[in-house]
């Protein structure tokens, strides 16, 4: 997937300033950055949550260009595409964790109950709450109920699962439980973009890194070169040992 020039206003503040970035399949892009610097805005572009006032995207069969209304049509097969994973779960509180894993195949994908349920269940496997189906939201750590909404976004099979900063809400303890199952399916080459604070899980995890700053985009390159000692940006460097 990739975004060509775009920007992004709020009001009159220009947030993404001729944006280009490539997000290669198979692979795990990490973007980082000071708060407020865009990073949100450009991951709710890619499942266009955010629509920006000018620019390209493209997306498997999907050319987009935004100076055009987007259709609604467009959305929802976009947003099917990329599965959303945010901070604070969302998962709906009155449905049971595989209720909530189910709901979406089987209104949205019209699978059959009976295989939705089955998946859901593989899924629960995969994120290590193979006992939690007939669990509410409220009974689960977040560190659970966020590992729920990494399966619940699996399981309608999207093409990217895009994560914003999602262990920023947990204890120390329970994001390493999510991020073990992050790592996992990045070792399964699922394609993600994910943002995080999480500079030793950035460069564990990532086959790209991309800085963010006021909009621009400082850095798009390896891990290796972004956390080298010897990186020559010194913006950059302050800005990591800042965050370690
Ligand atoms: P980050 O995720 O890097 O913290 P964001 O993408 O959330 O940054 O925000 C970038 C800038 O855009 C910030 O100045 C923020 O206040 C502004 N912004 C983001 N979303 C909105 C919105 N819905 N309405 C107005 N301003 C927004
Ligand atoms: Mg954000």
């Amino acid at each position: 997937m990739k975004l060509t020039n775009i920007n992004k206003y709020f009001g009159n503040k220009h947030v993404l300033k001729n944006t280009t970035l490539d997000f290669p399949a198979g692979q795990t892009t990490v973007m980082v950055g000071p708060s407020g610097s865009g990073k949100s805005t450009i991951l709710r572009s890619l499942n266009l949550l955010v629509i920006p006032e000018s620019g390209q995207y493209d997306f498997g069969k999907h050319h987009l260009d935004f100076s055009h209304k987007v259709s609604n049509k467009t959305k929802l097969a976009i947003r099917r595409e990329t599965g959303m994973v945010f901070q604070d779960y969302n998962l709906f509180p009155n449905k049971t964790v595989l209720q909530n894993i189910t709901e979406g195949p089987i209104q949205v994908l019209k699978q059959p109950k009976q295989a939705a349920i089955r998946n859901a269940q593989k899924l629960l496997v995969k994120v290590g709450l193979a006992n939690y189906g007939d669990a509410y939201p409220h009974e689960l750590s977040g560190g659970q109920a966020q590992r729920v909404a990494i399966a619940r976004a699996l399981a309608m099979n999207p093409k990217y699962i895009l994560l914003d900063e999602p262990t920023s809400a947990l204890d120390p303890e329970l994001e390493l439980s999510v991020l073990k199952v992050l790592s996992q399916l990045a070792a399964e080459r699922q394609s993600m973009v994910i943002v995080t604070h999480n500079m030793i899980f950035a460069k564990r995890v990532a086959d790209r890194i991309i800085f963010v700053e006021n909009g621009e985009i400082l850095y798009d390159g390896t891990p290796e070169e972004f956390f080298a000692v010897n990186n020559p940006n010194q913006r950059i460097k302050n800005f990591i040992s800042s965050m370690t």
